[in-house]
């Protein structure tokens, strides 16, 4: 029998303490798909909507696919945008019957009026198709899982690698639970536990540390244990200011069972003892400059991850401490991806290649947190519209956009100057603007731990950089009222 599968994505990471909110444009610049182009953009990649694709061929399924939507990470979605996203897969849960759902929903998303974006979506879907229809959701490794998110879905399966590099097999194997789940064989049921931490898991990273040994365990248990089909581990999105943040454990099993409960409190006890363990050094600016100065032993360059202004975690991307000290330090040969600048990007091409320019760079958004700006005078060595396909091994065969985006060179130092603020994880938003980093000295990257599948691989060591911006590993620094209290490192140690 040919089942009917309402599949849609809806993916935002919201850092509520970011002044920029989210608008329906922030979508349309990364990700806004609907209906049969949807097919078109995802089929063959290595994407959840690409699983989602695939699995529809697998069983047969007819698809419905309102809308596939994701915007760079940043400040609240707005009311407008979040009643158009989700108004769009309500509409076409009410153009059904379904037998199944399957969602890519990041599970990080607040909007101006919604704390729980996802749980919001789940609750409406659930009142649309009352309780036996099965919903399974797939969720990145730093989703703030909430009680309703549990208690409305029936599968939730969440990433298990940090950088991201298994989004298709996990929305897969969402697919195929729910592919037993609409064929009776199964009836699952998801819960949450939680605890009183805001973050912990080493930030989610899968190499070594804490959150590869708890998924270890976790996997033993479900093996172990009978009527468990998957245990996810989220590390959790600490820089939300809602009740449900923070590290949690999702236990899919069969019907109802006080064990699954107990198991999610268990393995929710080693993310508090793991709390304070972390396997990567931060560093400052200084000592940042002192290495990359430094003769380069081994190849490849020195990579600078500026973290503090990861987009990939709300920072406004237009930070330039870092990009100063590298052009005070006078570095010779050296890249810097990116500096999202609109209006700069705009000048650069209007001057044309070839010629010298001085601009007035970055820190835009929130010069009382960044500022100030940048002059720096330099020349315009390349410009594009700032599309490239995505190498891999992340959104492998993806298509992004900068926007018109422009490389200008100061001394030794070419910096991309994009028009959308995205995190750098992929080489070809280096290549395709005819920088090839395997031949620099020195890489800067807006980024925390993404470009690392990329750019590791190609580099002689790696360095995280404090530059002061908005995403402070220093949570007390920030004014939370709405997390649950007491809560860790806050009020607990
Ligand atoms: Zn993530």
């Amino acid at each position: 029998m040919s089942r009917r599968v309402l599949s849609a994505e809806i993916s935002h990471e919201t850092n509520t303490f970011s002044i920029q909110p989210t608008p329906l444009a922030l979508y349309k610049a990364r990700r806004y798909y609907r209906g049969e182009e949807i097919a078109k953009a995802f089929s063959g990649t290595k994407s959840e909507m690409g699983a989602h694709l695939d699995a529809a061929k697998r069983y047969g399924w007819e698809l419905r696919q309102p809308i596939a939507a994701a915007a760079t990470p940043g400040g609240k979605t707005t009311a407008e945008a979040w009643a158009e996203l989700s108004g769009e897969v309500i509409g076409a849960c009410e153009r059904g019957p379904f037998h199944g759902v399957l969602l890519a929903l990041h599970g990080a998303m607040v909007t101006e009026d919604r704390d729980d974006a996802e749980g919001d979506l789940l609750l409406r879907l659930r009142a649309k198709l009352g309780p036996e229809i099965p919903i399974a959701i797939s969720l990145d490794i730093h989703a703030n899982v909430s009680d309703a998110m549990a208690r409305l879905s029936n599968i939730i399966i969440g990433y298990r690698t940090y950088p991201h590099i298994d989004q298709y097999e996990r929305a897969m194997e969402a697919a195929n639970l729910l592919q037993r789940a609409m064929n009776g064989e199964i009836h699952p049921c998801s819960l949450v536990g939680r605890g009183s931490l805001l973050e912990g898991c080493d930030y989610g990273r899968t190499q070594g540390g804490p959150m590869s040994r708890i998924i270890d365990r976790a996997d033993q248990i479900r093996q172990k244990e009978p009527g468990i089909h998957a245990i996810s581990i989220f590390a959790g999105f600490p820089w939300a200011d809602i009740l449900d943040v923070g590290p949690s454990v999702a236990v899919i099993g069969e019907g109802e069972n006080p064990r699954f409960k107990f198991i999610a409190e268990d393995l929710m006890k080693e993310v508090w003892e793991t709390r304070k363990e972390k396997t990567v050094p931060l560093c400052n600016l200084k000592e940042a400059m002192d290495e990359a100065k430094k003769e380069g032993k081994g190849n490849g360059p020195l990579l600078l991850a500026d973290f503090t202004d990861n987009p990939g975690s709300g920072g406004y991307g237009d930070g330039i401490n870092l990009l100063r000290a590298m052009v005070e330090a006078d570095l010779p040969n050296a890249a810097f991806g990116c500096v999202p600048d609109p209006e700069a990007a705009q000048k650069c091409i209007a001057v044309g290649v070839g010629k010298e320019f001085t601009a007035t760079l970055g820190a835009k958004i929130d010069p009382q947190t960044y500022g100030p700006s940048l002059r720096i005078k330099g020349t315009v060595e390349h410009v594009s519209d700032g599309t490239f396909t995505a190498l891999g091994p992340m959104s492998k065969g993806v298509r992004f956009s900068m926007g018109p985006t422009a490389v200008l060179r100061c001394g030794g130092v070419r910096v991309l100057v994009t028009t959308h603020n995205m995190q750098v994880y992929d080489l070809e938003v280096f290549l395709s603007q005819k920088i090839d980093p395997r031949a620099c000295s020195v890489v800067a990257v807006k980024s925390w731990h993404h470009f690392r599948a990329a750019f590791e691989p190609i580099s002689r060591g790696v360095m995280l950089v404090d530059s002061g911006a908005l995403v402070s590993m220093d949570l007390k620094r920030f004014p939370y009222r709405k997390v649950r209290r007491p809560i860790w490192p806050l009020d607990l140690d």
